[in-house]
């Protein structure tokens, strides 16, 4: 099958006007200009006019189970207030509404033309019973919280009995240790010695609030109050900035996504710049939390690579329309808005192909080039605009299509 467009952005630098994409099974055949194409005899041809082909969107960090709290979460005084209420809300979730929430997130990504989401998986069992439901690709990362040493060894156990059933049914299967400051330095080494023998990445929150900061930098503030109460043993705080914390762990060759990094020394920008870490910004819900500026211009500088997610609703959803959905046109534009001199190229490879590169798939999917994975959005270009990187950051509403593995698998309004 040949789909021609007005446009196809393909990746950064690679606009193609008047192009063709041909979809081979799961895979991509030529893509270029529609002139240069030939179709095999019998080849369906299909002219979508003026509309652009781009890649399906890569939401780098998610959390679909919490899609119903949107709206039910207030900031708070602290993002410990904000651990208070999540904590009692999530006691009075059944495992039904549970599975129903992801399976509305699913959805939310799927029109909004997301094809792969990395998906933080805190009720066991659930990534296996709901994931034929959907045609997403999600990668379900185990999320692991234990305030002892004691609980190590039943903290392995439950990521390997996840590993067993979650690994059959997705491209990519990882770990996700909450944070540091709800796991023990000696729980994230046993973690991460677990990960490496399955070669599986690890992300993880780490310096997402001031309230995290001063736990690890001088003992003090309500989080540090909080996870004492709950029993985490708390030697390994006032010594160091959590991404130090994290540093100096048993050194591992894994590849792992550093989820927030609000709060950063520059020891932490030399660590972050290694090229098997990435750093994942979830704009809207940094903004929600009216969190201080992401460093994104001195990450990039050092060559960081850093993606884009939307976290959850429960950190980001009201009734405004672009906060009570995950969408990842709205946390581009959210991005855009606190960073107006970034280029939209840059933004729209933050939402693409550096997720796939965060978990070394980046030669597989988030860009559109001959024998990638055919995963890829169609959404309309006003006839008024010229400009493609803009028409797409202004992409309202579904998408007009969503293609996953060369397969039509939403079809929206154009
Ligand atoms: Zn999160």
């Amino acid at each position: 099958m040949i789909l021609l467009a007005r446009a196809i952005w393909a990746g950064k630098g690679n606009i193609i006007m008047n192009g063709a994409v041909q979809v081979c099974d799961n895979v991509l055949g030529v893509v270029g200009c529609s002139k240069q194409i030939s179709p095999l005899t019998g080849e369906p041809i299909i002219d979508l006019g003026d509309s652009i082909i781009l890649p399906a969107f890569v939401n780098s960090h998610c959390h679909l189970d919490y899609t119903g709290l949107a709206g039910r979460l207030k900031p708070g005084h602290s993002f410990t207030d904000w651990i208070n209420q999540i904590i009692e809300v999530k006691r009075s979730l059944s495992g039904q509404e549970q599975e129903l929430s992801w399976l509305e997130g699913a959805e939310m990504m799927i029109k909004s033309g997301c094809g792969v989401v990395f998906n933080i998986e805190s009720v066991p069992g659930l990534f296996s019973r709901v994931i034929k439901q959907t045609p997403l690709k999600v990668c379900p990362f185990t999320e692991l919280i234990g305030y002892d040493d004691l609980d190590n060894e039943s903290l392995v156990d439950l990521a390997k009995h996840e590993f067993s059933l979650n690994s059959p049914l997705a491209m990519v299967t990882g770990l996700a240790p909450h944070s540091p400051y709800t796991t023990t330095a000696n729980g994230l080494n046993a973690l991460s010695e677990y990960a490496n023998s399955e070669a599986m990445p690890i992300t993880i929150h780490v310096s997402e609030s001031a309230d995290e900061w001063d736990m690890f930098t001088s003992c003090s503030g309500p989080l540090f109050d909080k996870m004492k109460s709950l029993g985490r043993i708390m030697n390994d705080c006032g010594i160091q900035s959590p991404i130090q914390h994290l540093n100096n762990l048993e050194k591992t060759d894994l590849r792992t996504l550093v989820v927030h990094a609000n709060f950063l020394i520059n020891e932490d920008f030399d660590f972050l710049s290694n090229p098997k870490m990435s750093v994942v910004h979830c704009p809207k819900s940094h903004s929600w939390f009216g969190y201080p500026e992401f460093k994104y211009k001195d990450l990039a500088k050092r060559g960081v690579n850093i993606c884009l997610g939307t976290d959850s609703l429960a950190s980001s959803g009201s009734t405004e329309m672009e906060f009570g959905e995950l969408n990842i046109f709205s946390e581009m534009r959210e991005f855009k808005l606190k960073n107006p001199e970034i280029d939209i190229g840059d933004i729209l490879e933050m939402a693409t192909c550096n997720g796939a590169k965060a978990i070394g798939l980046d030669h597989r999917f988030g860009q559109l080039r001959e024998e990638m994975l055919a995963n890829f959005s169609v959404i309309p270009f006003p006839k008024r605009l010229s400009n493609v990187e803009e028409a797409i950051i202004a992409h309202k509403g579904s998408v007009s299509g969503l293609f996953i593995d060369g397969k039509q698998v939403y079809s929206g309004k154009t």
